[in-house]
Parts: structure tokens; sequence; C-alpha cells
């Protein structure tokens, strides 16, 4: 193996393969010396940090704009060019495995916090609370989950995302409801003190993703049902798709360059570096359980299911978890993880363009770990005895809040007020931690993505004989139904449905692809 390497071409042939990879690794290194030189030797004004970072702004926003004709093309032609039948299947296979592997992420995050208890020797106080967090409660964060999921108006839903507020009212004798465009309900009524709240709607801005998930699941299924006439559609959004993904590949060009800025500006922006030390063993018992959930625990399932060696899969996933890592967010590494899934480790487009997006959106292995750890952590920290009951509620509302948490940075520190308040923690203290969340967000979003990534390999392997066969057992096939209907005889048919198998209709290409009943077979 040595000798590969002193070889020059082969080193130069390694090198063309994984020149992004490469180029990466190298940006992250020169962005690490060149932010703590400037650091220590350059006096710099806050401006003057502000600006340093603007390349590295620059290739956020070109990720950003790419998530949305991702996302639409990708699952609107993924769910097309399968039939009803084997999405269904898939997408069952996909949602256990999601939860599984999240839940098992979560029991994993509360042994390890109970067995290190790194909140014990301490108190909130000597750590000290810095800003605050938007007031959120357990229950308007669930119904806005699915008020988000339903968007009002779909173009809004590229931009914007639905949240509640709760404003308190001045008191009244008794309740009552107010009703108007923006005022929903009243909540509670306190007969004693006569303190009233309404829930007041608002939008913020961000991508709605999971509403434009919910829709575009539908359409997608639909076209596929609608044949002929959905063919137009369905050809739309696969060009889309594989010019969305062109385009991906310039910014890939790109992506050195910005990685380094990225990293040398936050290393130069950070002040409180003294706060990493008491809050120590709080970030290793996080970085343990993310550890061994993605280095022990999900390659063993990987293992177990595929049957192939699960760190040459990471190893082919790795400039998506080093972009993750970069940037702590799954929404954004999306264009990455599609290009690693696809390219380097050779996943079937039609899972990874169902699984990957959905999984970005709604399966947060390291997020639900670090909830879990933090919530415990939190209570250790104010001496606050937890049940076997809130333990077990503190599970549940980890899980759903990783579930409502968007692929966003530090989006999982503000869903965790949901596991906070639902155990009776009080939720500004998540402002105890919150100085050193930009560090663990990017280790939990690049379990995040490993998880996703996983779940591809996982899912394709078990939807192995739909995929390759069609389900032909449901009369229900994936073929070209435009050929099959000009097909003059049954001797041609037969060549078609054989040409499938055989790959001639394959996904990659822009082909029409598509799905239809076909009670012939
Ligand atoms: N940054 C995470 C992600 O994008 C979400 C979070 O845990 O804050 O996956």
């Amino acid at each position: 193996m040595g000798k590969k390497f002193v070889n020059g071409c082969d080193f130069r042939a390694l090198l063309k393969k994984n020149w992004l990879l490469m180029g990466t690794i190298v940006a992250v290194v020169l962005g690490i010396v060149i932010g703590v030189l400037m650091r220590e030797f350059v006096v710099l004004s806050s401006l003057d940090k502000y600006y340093f970072g603007f390349p590295g702004e620059i290739l956020m926003r070109m990720l950003k704009m790419i998530i949305l004709p991702l996302i639409v093309s990708s699952i609107i032609t993924g769910v097309a060019m399968l039939d009803s039948g084997v999405s269904r299947k898939i997408g069952t296979r996909a949602m256990i495995y999601y939860f599984s592997t999240t839940i098992t992420a979560v029991i994993l995050g509360i042994v390890l916090v109970m067995a290190i208890k790194p909140g014990v020797s301490q108190k909130a106080d000597e750590i000290g609370r810095r800003g605050s967090i938007p007031e959120v409660t357990t229950v308007d964060a669930m119904l806005d989950l699915l008020r988000n999921a339903f968007p009002e108006n779909l173009v809004q839903a590229s931009f914007q995302q639905y949240k509640s507020k709760r404003v308190e009212i001045e008191p009244v004798n008794k309740s009552s409801t107010t009703t108007g465009p923006n005022i929903t309900m009243t909540t509670q009524v306190n007969e004693t003190k006569k303190s009233d709240y309404k829930v007041v709607g608002t939008y913020s801005n961000g991508l709605n993703v999971l509403g434009l998930i919910v829709f575009c699941l539908v359409f997608g299924i639909i076209i596929g049902q609608m044949g002929e006439k959905g063919k137009i559609l369905l050809d739309f959004f696969d060009a889309l798709n594989e010019a969305t993904m062109k385009i991906v590949q310039i910014i890939m060009w790109y992506m050195p360059i910005g990685v380094l800025f990225i990293i040398a500006a936050k290393i130069m922006q950070v002040d409180d570096w003294e706060i990493f030390h008491r809050l120590g063993l709080y970030m290793a018992t996080v970085l343990i359980g993310l550890a061994i959930h993605g280095i022990i625990i999900l390659p063993m399932i990987y293992f177990i299911v595929v049957r192939k060696n699960p760190f040459r899969f990471i190893g082919g996933m790795a400039e998506a978890l080093l972009t993750s890592v970069m940037i702590s967010s799954s929404s954004a590494t999306l264009p990455v993880t599609f290009r690693c899934a696809e390219e380097k480790n050779k996943v079937d487009k039609r899972i990874t363009r169902f699984v990957l997006p959905v999984g970005a959106t709604i399966n947060m292995d390291g997020t639900a770990l670090y909830e879990a750890v933090a919530a415990i952590f939190i209570a250790q920290l104010n001496d606050y005895p937890l049940d076997v009951g809130q333990i077990v509620t503190i599970s549940v509302t980890a899980t759903a809040a990783s579930v409502g948490a968007a692929g966003v940075p530090q989006a999982g520190m503000v869903t965790m007020v949901i596991v906070l308040t639902a155990v009776g923690l009080p939720a500004n203290d998540v402002t105890l931690i919150i100085a050193v969340d930009w560090l663990l967000d990017r280790f939990r979003t690049m379990v995040n993505v490993l998880g996703d990534s996983f779940g591809a390999g996982i899912v394709e392997k078990l939807s192995g004989n739909e995929l390759q066969q069609g389900d032909f057992s449901s009369g229900i096939n994936i073929v070209n139904p435009f050929a099959l209907e000009t097909a003059a005889s049954e001797k041609e048919e037969a060549k078609i449905k054989e040409s499938y198998i055989n790959g001639a209709f394959d996904v990659d290409k822009s082909d029409s692809v598509a799905v239809t009943e076909t009670s012939q077979f």
C-alpha cells in the first residue's frame, strides 16, 4: 500500500478523484492556522472580523440558494418514479429507521449523562446565564410543527415559517375568547391572578422545508399515478433536478475557499474560550455520545443490514461530513450529501431523492442525543431531581424536538425549550449552554448527516427487490408506461420489461421513467 502512494501516478489519480475532499481538508487546516494567527497577532475590530467572513458568507448563500430547487425536484421525481406501493414500502422503512435510530441516540445520551453527571458538582450560577431565548412552549411548538407541515401559501413556504408566540394580556375576570387574523385563541385563565394569554401567530424568515416536503410527496405520488398526462411534469422536474445538481457541481469548486474563511472568521470571533473549561465535562458527554452513535451504533446497524464495510461508506461521505461540521446545517449540506451518496457510495437515486431530503428535515440523531443530555445537565445544575416519568418525558420530547428542529445552525437549541418546559425546568436555562452551542452544533449536525446517509444505504438494501425488478407480486410495476402503450405486440412488451430490468430505463437518464399500474404484468 505504501508503495502505491510513493508512485506519483497513483497519488495524482487519488488527488484527481478526491480533489474536493483534499481541497476542503487543506482549507480547514489553513483556516484554523490563519484564524489562530490573526487572533493572536493582528488587532482587528469587530467590523474587520465581520468583513473577513464575507467569502464564507457567500458559500452559505450559494448552498442555501440551491436547497429549494433541490428538495422540490428530488422529492417529486423520487416519489413519482416509484409506484405507490413501492414508495409506501420505502417510506415505511425510512420512517422505522429514522425513529429507531433517533430513540437509540436519546437513550444513549440519557445513559451517558446519568453516568458521567457533568452538572452535579457545579451550580447554575457559576456558569452564568447569557442572553435570552425566544419564548416557546411545548404545546405551541408541537402545533406549529403541524401548521408548518400544511403551509397556507406555497410561495410563502419558500421563505417563511409559521411561529406562535404567547403574549400575556391584561387581567380579566373570566375567560374570554378573542378572534382576529393573527390571534388564535385564549389558552389559559387563572382565576386568582386573573392572568390570561393569547397566542399570536407570526412568520419568521427561513425555508419551511417540512411544508414543502409534505406538498412535494403528495404531488409526486399524484404525478406518478397520472400516467401519460403526468409525464410532462415528471420530465420537467427530472430535468430541473439534473440542472440543479450541475449547479451544485459548480458550487463545489468554491467550497474550499468558502470553508477556509468560515472557519478562520469563527476562530477570530469567539471571545470566551474560558467557558469551554467550565462546561468541559458537559461537552465531553455530548461528544462521547455523538462519537459512540456515529462510529459504533450507526455503522453496526449498517453492517448488520447491508453486510458491507460501514467505514468505507463513511469515507465516501467524507466531503458531506466535513461540510456539515463547517456550516452546522444539514439542509445546506444536502447538495453535498446527495453528491457523495450517489457518486461516491453509488446509492440508487430513487432512494436518495426521497430518503435524504426527508431525513435532513426530520431525522436528527445528533440533535436528539444533545437535547436529552443538555436537559438532564441543566436539571443537574439546578439540583432538580428527575423521576422515571420525567426521564421518559425527556426521551419522548427530545425525539419530538429533534423532528421539529429545522436543519439550520443551532435550531436544536431553540427546540430544547420544548424538552425543558415539559419537565418543569426553567426554559431560560438554555442560556447556560449557549456559549458552547456553536461548537457542539457542528458535531451533532455531522451525526445528523451521517444518520441520513446510512439511512439511504440501509433503505436501499432493504428495498433491493422492488428496485431491481419492480414489485411484480402486487401487479404494479415500475416501467416506462409510454413505451408500453405504444408497444405493438406482446413480444415488444416483453422486450421493454426485459430492457427495464437490464437497466435500459435507468433513472440516471432523463428518459421518461414513470410509474403506472399495469394490469398486463
Ligand atoms: N444544526 C443542526 C442541523 O442542521 C440542527 C441542530 O441541532 O441545531 O442538523
